[in-house]
This record gives C-alpha cells, sequence and structure tokens, in this order.
C-alpha cells in the first residue's frame, strides 16, 4: 500500500510539473515558427541562403531569398529585412514590399528575415512581449514575433572572449555578445560561426547575382544619433544624396552619413569595401528598443507611443523630435517603403544605361494613408 502512495504522489509531481512545461513547450515552440508571407504571382522563385552559404543548410540561420525577375536586362536591388527583428518596422517593410511590388526592368531580390534565428527569443530580462498582431482591412489578423538584435545562443553558442570578424573587426569582452550579430561581422566567412556564415552567403549572393545596389532596413532607439539618417558607403554618395533630396521632396527629413573607417563589420562599410555593390543602411525612430520604455505592449510596439520619451525630448535629453502622438509602424514602414522607391529612383539618375524599375511604392502619403491594414495581404491568399 505504501509503496503504491509514493507511485501517486510521484505521479502528482510530474502532473503539476507537466502543466507548466507544457504550455511553456508550446510557447517556446511557436517562437521558432516562421510567420507566413505571402508569395504573389510577381515573385519569381525563392531560394534558400544556404545556396551561397552550404554550411547553413538545415540550420536555423538559413533563410529565404525571395527573387523577383523582371525578365529584362536591368540592374539588381538587395533589399535586407529582419538584420535585427526586434527593429520591427524593418521587418515589416520587408515583407510588405515583397507582397506588393512589381518590377519592371532589372530584378529585386528580398531577404525579410536575414538574421532567421534572432526572430526566436527576445532580449531576456527586458519585459519583452513576445508576439504582437497586425488587423487586416479584410478583419483578418498576422501575428508577427518581436525578436531580438542576437543570435538565439541556442542555435550559436557560446560567446568567445575574443573573435576577430573577416572585416578585421575585434570584438572582445563587453562586445563579444556581437558575434551574434549580422551587422558587425561582414563580409564574413563560410569557415566561421553561423552567423559569420549569414554574412558570407550575402557577400556570396551578391557577387554572384551581380546586385548593383543593397539597402539594409533598421531602426534605432530613440537615443541614437543617427535616425531617419542613411549610411552609405564612399561609392554610394552620390545616389544615397539624390535618395535624400528625393525624399525631401516629398516633405520628409532624410539626412545622410558617410561609412566611417570604425563602422568595419558593418553593412555598409565591409559590403561595400568587400563587393561591387553600392551599400546603404537605413535607420527609423523605434521607442520600444531603448531603456526608457515603459510597459511593452501594442501602444508600444504598433503605435510607436512612449509618453517618457516624449517627455525627455521635452527636458531637452533627446534631441530627436518625438511627436506627441508617437511615430506608429505604419509611418515607419511607409517611410522605409518610400526611401527604397527613392533609392532606385536616384541609382537610376546615375546609372540610366542599367536601371532599375519597380512599382507600389512611389506614393509616401498614400503608403503611411493606407497602413499595414491595407499593405499587408490576408494570409489566406498565399497559393
Ligand atoms: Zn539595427
Amino acid at each position: 500500500m505504501r509503496k503504491y502512495a509514493y507511485l501517486w504522489k510521484n505521479l502528482l509531481a510530474l502532473g503539476l510539473a507537466l502543466l507548466f512545461v507544457i504550455p511553456a513547450s508550446l510557447d517556446f515552440l511557436a517562437m521558432r515558427r516562421d510567420e507566413p508571407i505571402v508569395r504573389t504571382d510577381a515573385l519569381s522563385q525563392v531560394r534558400q541562403l544556404s545556396d551561397y552559404a552550404p554550411g547553413l543548410t538545415g540550420t536555423a540561420l538559413d533563410t529565404e531569398i525571395y527573387f523577383f525577375d523582371s525578365g529584362r536586362p536591368g540592374g539588381v536591388f538587395l533589399v535586407l529585412g529582419g538584420t535585427h527583428p526586434n527593429e520591427s518596422a524593418a521587418s515589416l517593410a520587408a515583407i510588405a514590399f515583397i507582397e506588393n511590388i512589381r518590377v519592371q526592368t532589372g530584378k529585386v531580390l528580398v531577404i525579410p528575415r536575414t538574421n532567421r534565428s534572432a526572430f526566436s527569443h527576445t532580449s531576456p530580462l527586458d519585459g519583452m512581449q513576445d508576439f504582437f498582431a497586425i488587423t487586416l482591412d479584410d478583419g483578418s489578423q498576422r501575428v508577427f514575433r518581436v525578436g531580438n538584435r542576437l543570435t538565439n545562443p541556442l542555435d550559436q553558442w557560446p560567446d568567445l572572449p575574443y573573435y576577430r570578424g573577416a572585416s578585421g573587426r575585434e570584438l572582445r569582452t563587453t562586445e563579444s555578445v556581437e558575434m551574434r550579430n549580422v551587422d558587425r561581422l561582414y563580409p564574413g566567412s563560410l569557415q566561421g560561426t553561423l552567423t559569420d556564415q549569414v554574412c558570407a552567403g550575402i557577400k556570396n549572393l551578391i557577387d554572384q547575382e551581380q546586385v548593383n545596389l543593397v539597402m539594409d532596413m533598421h531602426e534605432g532607439s530613440p537615443e541614437f544619433r543617427y535616425l531617419n539618417y542613411t549610411m552609405y558607403h564612399e561609392r554610394a554618395k552620390n545616389v544615397a544624396a539624390d535618395m535624400a533630396f528625393e525624399m525631401q521632396l516629398a516633405g520628409l527629413e532624410m539626412n545622410i552619413e558617410l561609412s566611417g573607417p570604425a563602422s568595419l563589420g558593418l553593412s555598409h562599410r565591409s559590403l561595400g569595401d568587400n563587393t561591387n555593390a553600392l551599400v546603404t543602411l537605413m535607420e527609423t525612430y523605434n521607442p520600444s528598443m531603448g531603456p526608457l520604455h515603459g510597459k511593452m505592449d501594442d501602444e508600444l510596439v504598433i503605435d510607436g507611443k512612449e509618453p517618457l520619451y516624449r517627455q525627455a525630448h521635452l527636458d531637452g535629453h533627446i534631441p530627436f523630435k518625438i511627436p506627441e502622438e508617437g511615430i506608429p509602424l505604419d509611418v515607419r514602414v511607409a517611410r522605409h517603403l518610400f526611401c527604397l522607391d527613392s533609392l532606385k529612383t536616384a541609382y537610376n539618375y546615375s546609372f540610366p544605361e542599367n536601371p532599375i524599375e519597380f512599382t507600389g511604392f512611389s506614393d509616401y502619403e498614400a503608403l503611411a494613408q493606407a497602413g499595414l491594414g491595407a499593405l499587408l495581404q490576408p494570409v489566406a491568399n498565399t497559393p
């Protein structure tokens, strides 16, 4: 009898443990599922980054590349979203771009989840929420992960006390976590860590597909100096300047900044140094990324509204102009999409003999007004 009493006690303990373990596991596994991306008839093919970096095959860092080939000779434009998944407007802009673009001349390549592993976790102890939902105009919802700026340590571990990137950038002590940051390891190495191999895969993609123009989309915390800036490699100077001018003509603030020698390993510096492409990187404001934000909720992530940051601006601590109504995802995504359009226009001014032509994003006001509810397509439409 006594023997059975122990058995029941053990079963009870096991049952109680499962009560917590099962929901936690489901939560955990849900973070590993990629959000669906709607494939339109404009899409030519989807390849994997492992086609350009074989070591990524079967890993959580292998990622999709969406090809839009007009069939007419012209330039090749590569768009990177999700280098840092927690910069939500940059990831969503890449998805909205894929779901709305029409290419008439040349090719457009889009990687919406550049660091795919980084979507599968959030920053520990920061009170992050895991997901947010966008309601579409037809009433359906699409759910997206918040993610993190670094590769998930479950996919790449440990962080070494010293790591030297292919650019010569040395990561040591507190910077050693950056060996899981795609935007520190360009041009990458096929013999390096998985994050390093992502960088090498993108470099090989640029070489093999003869990419002419690159935009790496980002967001920054309100304290960051380069919000509403585009960083450019020196060879991309004229194109970046003309792009900023195009945006200013539409009433948008856009500044440009030359990629400095200290930026080794970042896309605009080290992809620019090691490929023939003109490489640029754009930043928008994201209040959920800085340390001063309050509760992490939809108001913060989707509406981009954080009264504490607004107050810090009013008190003179943050120079970036933070409006009372915040800067919603809709507006930041519209800015990214219009920037891609303006960059293409600027590129065509400099290279009329090798143009890139696509449509869908030439009217900033219309994009901002439509918002993600109209730009994102219902998932049921996926063929
Ligand atoms: Zn970033």
